[in-house]
């Protein structure tokens, strides 16, 4: 089906040309290798593999980083290809972030030269896949209380614990895993053939089953020294990956709601019920425009949230306000079209419910909506509020 993507405030003209090439090319991606294969894929629970090396070859992968095989594009130009990507499904937004802004990001800010010359131009290129270990069974909300423990060995360091809900992590090549070290958080680049190592899928998962999510389990890993990012220590490592990706994620919930406005728009102007289209009753107009009011404010938090990064002024508490918002909009657009589509909307003819129960991780992971919440409240009151 042809996608009409929502503009209404003509926001496209606030963009660079490259901004907008970048958009558009990445809208044909999705139109022509995702859109006719993700239904499947969801279903089965399988991620489309096949599209790794896609993304390598069209700069998607560390799209913003430079140097390395990275393509140096504008922090919005990125939000941009993650809004285009999550349009398709939020699983393969998922994997992107998770190479692109929790694995090379990190690598980037924080790796030696030879960490980044070893691993950057792979997971640029899509020969290589990275994870992001931080949550733990028993801490996600509160990262800072994690188990996993790194001790000085012979040479190098000894990793033992338990990561959960790892994006890629039975897929990876290269696992980034933090741990505590001396009591103090830091981040090492785990191989995931090195003995000891193992990742198991999560299954019977209802939401992003078009992406793997696994368990990684530690057993006495011993890595070299070389393993340790060198360049930050503390929650400030992680939390500073999890800022990068929140950011592209604002803009991925804003294509996940396109997506599913446009459904319902489309559907609601065919579906004849009394004596005309649906389109044509008052509740349902009012639907669709709630709808085409909420996205088009959470594109415009888009954009300037886009323009901040650029001048290096973005605040955490600034993407907590547009992860909070944008995602929990998106979420109830999802909603609201299933509505729309009627009985239809609960089959997997439509995408709509694709979307709704994609979401439904979305605004779980990457920091709760609540907890969110209290980032923002923790910056305008000075208060906090998380114990
Ligand atoms: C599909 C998927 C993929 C993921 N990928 C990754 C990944 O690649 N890497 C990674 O490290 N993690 C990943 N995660 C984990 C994710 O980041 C965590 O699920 C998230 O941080 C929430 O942790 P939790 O699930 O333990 O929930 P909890 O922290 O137990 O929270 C449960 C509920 O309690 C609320 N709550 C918690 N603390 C407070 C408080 N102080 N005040 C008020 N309410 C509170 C929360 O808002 C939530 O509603 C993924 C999760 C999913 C579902």
């Amino acid at each position: 089906m042809a996608y009409a993507a929502l503009d209404y405030y003509a926001l496209s003209e606030l963009f660079t040309h490259e901004e907008r090439m970048v958009q558009a090319t990445v809208r044909e991606l999705v139109q022509t290798k995702i859109m006719p294969g993700i239904g499947k894929h969801w279903s089965a629970g399988t991620f489309p593999h096949e599209l790794v090396p896609v993304f390598g070859e069209m700069g998607l992968l560390g799209p913003s980083l430079t140097g390395y095989g990275c393509a140096g594009i504008s922090p919005t130009a990125y939000g941009l290809i993650c809004q285009e990507l999550e349009r398709g499904d939020s699983g393969i937004r998922s994997f992107c972030s998770v190479q692109s802004s929790l694995v090379m990001y990190p690598i980037w800010a924080y790796g030696s030269e030879a960490q980044k010359q070893t691993y950057l131009p792979e997971l640029a290129a899509g020969r290589m896949i990275g994870c992001f270990g931080l949550t733990e069974p028993d801490f996600g909300s509160n990262p800072s209380g994690m188990l996993t423990t790194a001790t000085r060995v012979a040479g190098g360091y000894s990793l033992r614990g338990t990561k959960r809900w790892i994006t890629n992590g039975s897929v990876a090549h290269v696992a980034l895993v933090w741990a505590k070290l001396e009591g103090k958080v830091h981040g090492f680049l785990v191989p995931t053939k090195t003995q000891g190592f193992s990742a198991r899928d999560i299954h019977g998962k209802w939401s992003l089953r078009a992406s793997v999510t696994s368990e990684l389990v530690l057993e006495d890993v011993v890595v070299g020294e070389d393993a340790l990012l060198p360049g930050v220590s503390g929650m400030k490592g992680p939390l500073s990956c999890l800022s990068q990706a929140r950011f592209g994620i604002c803009y991925g919930a804003v294509g996940a709601a396109m997506a599913c406005y446009d459904e319902a728009l489309g559907y609601a102007k065919d579906r004849v019920q009394f004596s005309r289209p649906i389109a044509g009753y008052q509740l349902v107009q009012q639907k669709l425009v709630d709808m085409v009011s909420e996205i088009t404010k959470a594109q415009l938090l888009c954009w300037r949230m886009g323009r901040l990064k650029e001048a290096g002024t973005l605040t955490p508490g600034q993407i907590s306000l547009a992860k909070r918002n944008n995602v929990a909009t998106a979420r109830d657009i999802a909603r609201d079209a299933r509505d729309i589509l009627g009985a239809n909307g609960v089959t997997d003819d439509y995408q709509c419910g694709r979307h709704m129960l994609n979401l439904e991780s979305v605004y779980t992971y990457e920091g709760t909506h609540d907890i969110h919440t209290l980032v923002v409240g923790q910056d305008v009151t000075g208060l906090a509020a998380f114990e």
